[in-house]
């Protein structure tokens, strides 16, 4: 520390290269990416990790799932793996196919936090502090927040990767939330296949507006982590989410079983428009910075993407503006698919029931992480009910023409206010 405030002094330079706002996954991919990386004079980065004491502003310990090759850079830390996946239709008919070359993967938050605070080099400073403002500048930005005691602190950096949630949250014109629970169950006797993964369960009674689902992640034979899931416009009380997990574990047929942790989320599914630079110097990452894949709210592959083409930018000693980490035809493709679920011109457990019933599992999943071919694209889309998607295409091509609702625009199917 000593060494780096010489350095400051003599050089005029900022506190840090990088302040990184966040230690959820975008702020812990980025500083894992980041470690050992050397700047253009050869120099390692000098890299903050600013995350709040542990408080009402943490996030509670979470699974992150994503899907990848075998052979990837998280292997060592998985907590399961997956190489047989499948998706149950609404009437039980079990769609199963490859999902090659893909294996679907979990991380705990937890054991992500620990590897990257154990590995991150000497240059990294984690710092306890909740962030309450970051000011733009010319030459650096300044972070400034509380410590643990309550004191004021604040700190320079030539960049600054923010992923505290974005306020105001970005509007678009389809705004959804996959929103869930999940349970741990410990079952009595053998219940679950340890390596086959059930990705959809479209058997639960679907609400008024939107879909759901229930999801299965065998951790072993007696053990899983079983979630209820909507897309909808509305999430429901926490007695909601336990009703239907509770119907799940009876329509799963677990028998005796006991529920030894929960997680619970809303995730942003939505056509808004994400900026990822907001300043000179200030830039946004992970679900603030558009990281959330729209359609399927997987946002794990987008933050890797994100934080690795930023650690090359910065090795190059170029401007580190992270990328929305998706391909512009796949965000109007899912823009669409928003639509057409919100305005109910598709049933949710058809459309996806049809999806995965007409393609192969690797398709789709490549597809759904932004790696597939056009063509491939195409004919997966007649896989869908064409005439409500051809006319949702024209509806949001019209609207992004004419600019907006009461010129044209279908304004969405009105949705019974429902808790439950
Ligand atoms: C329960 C749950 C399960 C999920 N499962 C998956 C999954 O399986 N696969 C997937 O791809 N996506 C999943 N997601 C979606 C997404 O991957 C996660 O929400 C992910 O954590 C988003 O990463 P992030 O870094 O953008 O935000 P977060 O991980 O939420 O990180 C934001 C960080 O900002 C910090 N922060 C907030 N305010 C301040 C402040 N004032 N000062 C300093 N720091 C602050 C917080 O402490 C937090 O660490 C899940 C989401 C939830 C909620």
């Amino acid at each position: 520390m000593r060494a780096r405030a010489l350095r400051c002094m003599l050089g005029g330079m900022a506190d840090y290269d990088v302040a990184i706002i966040g230690g959820g996954a975008a702020g812990l991919t980025l500083t894992h990416q980041l470690s050992g990386v050397n700047d253009r004079r050869g120099r390692p980065l000098r890299v903050a990790l600013v995350e709040p004491p542990p408080g009402p502003h943490t996030p509670p310990p979470r699974t992150w799932c994503f899907w990848e090759p075998d052979g990837g850079p998280w292997d060592h830390l998985l907590a399961a793996r997956w190489e047989r996946l499948s998706v149950l239709g609404p009437d039980g008919t079990v769609h199963s196919s490859s999902a090659a070359p893909y294996v679907y993967k979990m991380l705990r938050s937890a054991d992500v936090d620990a590897h990257v605070r154990a590995t991150a080099g000497g240059d990294v400073d984690p710092l306890p502090l909740l962030v309450t403002g970051v000011r733009d500048g010319e030459g650096h930005a300044v972070v400034e927040g509380a410590e643990p005691g309550g004191g004021r602190r604040s700190l320079t950096a030539a960049w600054v990767f923010d992923s505290r949630p974005a306020r105001p949250v970005p509007r678009g014109r389809t705004h959804l939330l996959q929103h869930f629970r999940g349970w741990f169950v410990r079952t009595s006797a053998d219940a679950f296949d340890p390596g086959a993964a059930l990705l959809m369960d479209l058997r639960p009674p679907q609400p008024a507006h939107g879909v759901a689902f229930g999801y299965v992640l065998p951790l072993s034979a007696r053990e899983a982590l079983v979630e209820y899931t909507e897309f909808g416009r509305e999430a429901l009380t926490t007695a909601g989410y336990e009703r239907a997990l509770r119907d799940y574990c009876g329509l799963l047929g677990l028998g005796e079983w006991e529920v030894t942790a929960a997680e619970q989320g809303v995730i942003p599914m939505t056509d808004a428009r994400f900026r990822t630079r907001v300043g000179r110097r200030v830039f946004r990452v992970g679900t603030a910075g558009g990281a959330t894949r729209p359609s399927t709210g997987y946002t794990f592959s987008g933050v890797r993407r994100q934080a690795a083409a930023v650690a090359r930018a910065l090795a190059e000693g170029r401007v580190p503006v992270p990328p929305v980490p998706y391909r512009r035809r796949h965000l109007a493709m899912d823009a669409v698919m928003l639509r057409a679920l919100d305005t109910g011109r598709v049933g949710g457990a058809e459309f996806f029931a049809g999806l995965f019933g007409a393609n192969r599992l690797g398709d789709v999943l490549a597809f759904l992480d932004g790696g597939s071919s056009l063509r491939r694209e195409l004919a997966m889309g007649l896989s869908t009910p064409v005439a409500a998607m051809s006319l949702t295409t024209a509806d949001q091509l019209w609207y992004s023409l004419v600019g907006g609702r009461g010129r044209g625009a279908v304004s969405p199917a009105p949705v019974p206010a429902r808790r439950r």
